[in-house]
This record gives C-alpha cells, structure tokens and sequence, in this order.
C-alpha cells in the first residue's frame, strides 16, 4: 500500500506545527483514534521532547533525518500498530511503563482496579490478615504478601510496589509481590519494568499456568489481585484490528463465555489467602454480577463489593476472606 506522506507534499519549511497539523489531518481521514494527540506523542518521541515541548518551538524546523524517522511512525500506526507498541512505552497510574510487542498493553480501565485496593488499604488501615497474631489487633509489623496472577508488563504490581514504597499514607513498611505469567515475553518486560523503577528486590515474577508458581513458596498472600483474560472466544474476532492482529490472544481469551480463568481463580483463592486477605478482580462488561455470584456462595469469602471504571461500567470485584476458621483455612 502506498502512503501519502504529510511531510514531503510541501514545498515551505517543514516545521513541528505544520507538520503536526498535516499528520493529524492524515490520521483523522484514516479513522485512527485520537489523532492529533497520536501525531504529538509520536513527534514528540521522534524529537526526544515532551509534548508539551512541542507547543513552545511551533516553529522549529524538522531536518530530513527526523522527518524519515517520523514517517516510519506514521507508516506503522497506519497499518494498525498500536501507538504504545511504536513508543515502546506507556503512562500507567502515572508512571511511566516500557511495552514490548507481544505483551498486553495495560488499559485505563485497569486503574481502577488498583485505585479500588489502595483505597481498601488506606480506609481499612491495614486488613485482618495483617494483623491476625497480633493479640491486641494492633497493625503488626508483618510482612505484606501480593500474588498477582497474569502480571503481563507487570502494571498492576508494579503501581502497588510504587505506592507502598513512596505514598506514606499507605501503612506498609515491608511487603513482598509474587507475580504470575505464562508468557516468557511478559515476564522479561516486567521484570525491566521492575528493575527500571527501582522495585526489583520487592518483587519475583513467576512463570506457570495461574496459581501453580505460587504453592511452592508455601505463603498466603493479604491480597491477590487479577486482571485474567476474560473476552469470550466468539467476541475475539470482534475486537479492532489492531488488538487482533498486534496484542497476544492469550491475554484476552477467556474461554466460553469468558468466565474460565475468574472461575478458577475464585475456585483457587481461599487457600492460598490469609483469613481476612482480600481478592480483587477486573471482570469484563456484563460480567460483575455473574462473578460475585460464583463468590459470595464459597470458600468462606464475605464483604462482596463491585467497584466501577469511569466509564460507570461494573468493572470489578473486591472480596475479602473471612477472618474465621474456614474449610479452606
Ligand atoms: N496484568 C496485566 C494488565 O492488567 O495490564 C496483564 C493483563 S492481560 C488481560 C492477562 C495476562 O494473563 C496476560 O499477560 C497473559 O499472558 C496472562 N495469562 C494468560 N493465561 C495465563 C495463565 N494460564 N496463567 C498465568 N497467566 C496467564
Ligand atoms: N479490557 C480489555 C479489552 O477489552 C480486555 C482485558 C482482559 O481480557 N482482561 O481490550
């Protein structure tokens, strides 16, 4: 396919506003979303400047070397490549996270599941399974155990690990996150993402299939936190292209009705939970209802909450594990 270049249909000095508005004019004629904000942050990465960098040197001349290199960009967001994947790198709770391709780019929806369990912990203070051997139901100094179980780039963990680590309303002092993954891809990418931001020694990331990693350590965990794939099978090839064809299937694919990996996850959880550790679940549109109800009947959970996104859609849920003896327990 042949591409209109924005950038060599002019014969004035190519500069970073006309430039800009050409390529935004482009995108938009060629249905890509947000476009002029896709033609700043690609330029912008291509220049080496922030975005908002671009708005102070409007006028700034574009040598020939930066206008090939930006229309390499331009050429792979127009076959459908996702702009994360071209950047390489994403803004996730407000740090920055690298994004190789092949690994399931983070969405905002996401947010909300870690914004739900930071405000868990800081309302609650700490949870019972902190302070469970403590005989004054003081918050003791135990350790805080997170499994997270399909950690992809390693976002969810990672935003926790930050906010514990430098939010001092968090009450926590020492904590430890094993993450899970089956793709080998995934893991590395977290596991730079970890060492980029500093959290490394908090947290192991485990390859194997859901809670498999974890029985070896022979710990419970205070929280475990999930954001399985949980796209029916048949509503797959309903997805944009450019999910389709550029981000890993097994990271969307929830089998049936796309309830395979929650049901396992709810079945699996009470074991490996400590009384009064708390389960939190990202769940798909239409599904929040379904999986409170595979919950509230088992394994000794109570306190079934659904949490929404901004877009108001039931987007999860949070259920924390009785603080008595259970069968599980
Ligand atoms: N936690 C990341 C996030 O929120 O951006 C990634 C979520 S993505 C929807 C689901 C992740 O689960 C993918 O990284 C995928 O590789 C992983 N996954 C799929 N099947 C798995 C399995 N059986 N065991 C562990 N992880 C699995
Ligand atoms: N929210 C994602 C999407 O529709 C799906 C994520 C998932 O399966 N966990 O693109």
């Amino acid at each position: 396919m042949i591409y209109k270049s924005p950038i060599t249909d002019h014969n004035s000095p190519i500069t970073i506003r006309s430039l800009l508005r050409n390529t935004a004019v482009q995108f938009e004629e060629r249905g890509i979303e947000s476009p002029r904000l896709t033609a700043e942050l690609l330029l912008a990465q291509i220049l080496q400047m922030k975005r908002v960098e671009l708005y102070l040197d409007f006028d700034r001349e574009i040598l020939e070397e930066e206008r090939n290199c930006f229309q390499r960009s331009i050429e792979r967001r127009l076959r459908g490549e996702p702009t994360n994947y071209i950047l390489g790198e994403m803004e996730f709770m407000g740090f920055t996270l690298k994004i190789q391709k092949g690994v399931f780019i983070p969405r905002p929806e996401t947010e909300t599941l870690c914004e739900a369990v930071l405000n868990q912990i800081e309302s609650v203070g700490v949870w019972d399974g902190l302070h469970q051997n403590d005989p004054n139901g003081r918050s003791s100094p135990t350790e805080l155990i997170v499994f997270e179980i399909g950690c992809g780039c390693g976002a969810i963990s990672l935003a926790l690990a930050l906010q514990f680590t430098t939010n001092h309303k968090y009450p926590i002092t020492n904590y430890r996150i094993f993450a899970s993954d089956i793709s080998e891809e995934a893991l590395q990418n977290a596991r730079e993402n970890a060492r980029r931001l500093g959290v490394s020694s908090n947290i192991q990331f485990l390859k194997g299939d859901l809670f498999e990693p974890f029985h070896p350590l022979q710990l419970k965990a205070d929280l475990l936190i999930s954001n399985p794939p949980y796209v029916p099978s048949s509503l797959l090839d309903q997805l944009s292209l450019e999910i389709r064809k550029f981000e890993p299937r097994e990271a969307l694919d929830g089998g049936e009705d796309g309830l395979t990996f929650l049901r396992k996850i709810v079945r699996e959880a009470p074991p490996l939970l400590k009384k009064g550790g708390l389960l939190a679940l990202e769940v798909g549109e239409g599904q929040a209802s379904t999986v409170q109800d595979l919950i509230n009947p088992k394994g000794g959970f109570q306190e079934v909450e659904i949490f929404k996104d901004l877009a108001g859609i039931r987007r999860g849920v949070l259920a924390k594990l009785s603080v008595k003896e259970s069968l599980q327990n």
